[in-house]
């Protein structure tokens, strides 16, 4: 054991942390693994073109023929998902006790899941395809400006609509919590409007806590798990945490960005969606819309590679801007407790790799924050 880690882990948790962090890595190598041999055989067999084939023999229109097309891509990978999904939560979560979820709860989720996704990505898929087939080149700028409509909605009505549909959100009751949270929020000037508490207990023993609603209206979600583990003060540093990334504008960056890159990617997706070879790379024998857009999937892949790696760097750095926060309006020392206990009961790696971090991490690693958190503390006091 690092001597980091003494006053995080236990020697005995620590060797369960490590072990935790091996069969997770190997199971999502194997997974991958999995998942890029299939496609490669499809792509080998030109699987695609024979699925749109297939389907054109019964569906005629073009707009109908590219949902059928991908709603019945979507649903095979998701069925032949599900013996690695299970494995995942029921054997290995289940085995290192972070698993609460029922088999009943595992499939209404995927049930609601489908509904969901039929309904929304079919009607995105829906307007994407008029308007390729409407406007030809130019879809790109009007598609953009739909897709941006959608991604503010989504970020307003998340907590109120999507979330309610998988979780139950109850306001948190009156007690010292609610009161220390509230106090913050008026010291600090914050739009508050509720506190709920959600029952992530219902699937994982994992704990979070997030914000939502964009306007001068801001909800705060905190998990019942997170509740049930930390104190008073340690729950308000985290709050804090949560309120810089507000009033730091993380929030609205975020959403900036992403409606940036899916500008970028749309244009790049413009160059390629009327091209006949694609198509036919992918097993067709003339051009089709909807063949493209899965080889549009593939070629961007290093590009996305890329914009991710850009992401997880604001990212990173977004989160220590927010702990600044938390040091200098709460309490840094608690802060830096809550982290502690929050690292230790999600069994995560103290000690990755600074290049595995730089590509995948989206937060720092937890020694690095509290590194700074105790260089910010030194500082206030
Ligand atoms: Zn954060």
């Amino acid at each position: 054991m690092p001597a980091e880690a003494a006053g995080i882990y236990n020697e005995a948790q620590y060797e369960k942390s490590q072990k935790y962090q091996k069969v997770s890595a190997k199971f999502s190598f194997i997974t991958s693994a999995f998942s890029t041999l299939l496609t490669l055989t499809i792509l080998w067999l030109g699987g695609f073109g024979w699925l749109d084939t297939a389907l054109s023999i019964y569906v005629a229109n073009e707009i109908l023929l590219s949902l059928a097309f991908f709603g019945v891509l979507f649903i095979l990978s998701d069925i032949i998902n599900i013996p690695f999904q299970l494995y995942s939560t029921f054997v290995i979560e289940e085995k290192f006790g972070f698993n609460k979820t029922t088999i009943k709860t595992f499939f209404l989720d995927k049930l609601k899941g489908y509904l969901l996704g039929a309904l929304i990505g079919g009607l995105i898929l829906g307007v994407l395809m008029y308007l390729v087939g409407a406007l030809q080149n130019s879809f790109w700028l009007i598609f953009w400006a739909v897709i941006t409509l959608f991604m503010v909605v989504m970020n307003m009505f998340y907590t109120t609509l999507i979330l309610p549909l998988f979780n139950k959100l109850s306001p948190l009751e009156e007690g010292t919590l609610r009161t220390a949270i509230e106090t913050y929020g008026a010291k600090v000037n914050f739009p508050l409007t509720n506190i709920y508490v959600i029952d992530g207990s219902k699937r994982s023993s994992k704990a979070n806590a997030f914000f939502s609603g964009l306007g001068k209206k801001k909800k705060v979600v905190l998990y019942d798990t997170l509740i049930e583990n930390h104190s008073d003060d340690e729950l308000v540093a985290i709050f804090a945490h949560e309120v810089g990334h507000y009033e730091k504008k993380h929030i609205q960056m975020g959403l900036v960005l992403s409606i940036i890159q899916s500008g970028v990617m749309l244009f790049i997706l413009s160059l390629m969606i009327f091209n006949t070879n694609l198509s036919m790379a992918l097993g067709a024998t003339e051009l089709k819309i909807h063949l493209n857009l899965i080889a549009f999937g593939f070629l961007y892949t290093p590009v996305s590679m890329v914009t991710g790696l850009f992401m997880n760097l604001i990212s990173r750095k977004n989160e220590f801007e927010a702990d600044r926060f938390a040091v200098t309006t709460a309490n840094g020392n608690k802060l830096a407790e809550a982290l502690k206990k929050l690292s230790a009961d999600n069994l995560s790696n103290l000690t990755p790799h600074p290049a595995y971090v730089f590509m995948n991490y989206s937060h720092p690693p937890l020694l690095k924050r509290l590194a700074a958190i105790k260089v910010e503390v030194a500082k206030v006091s």
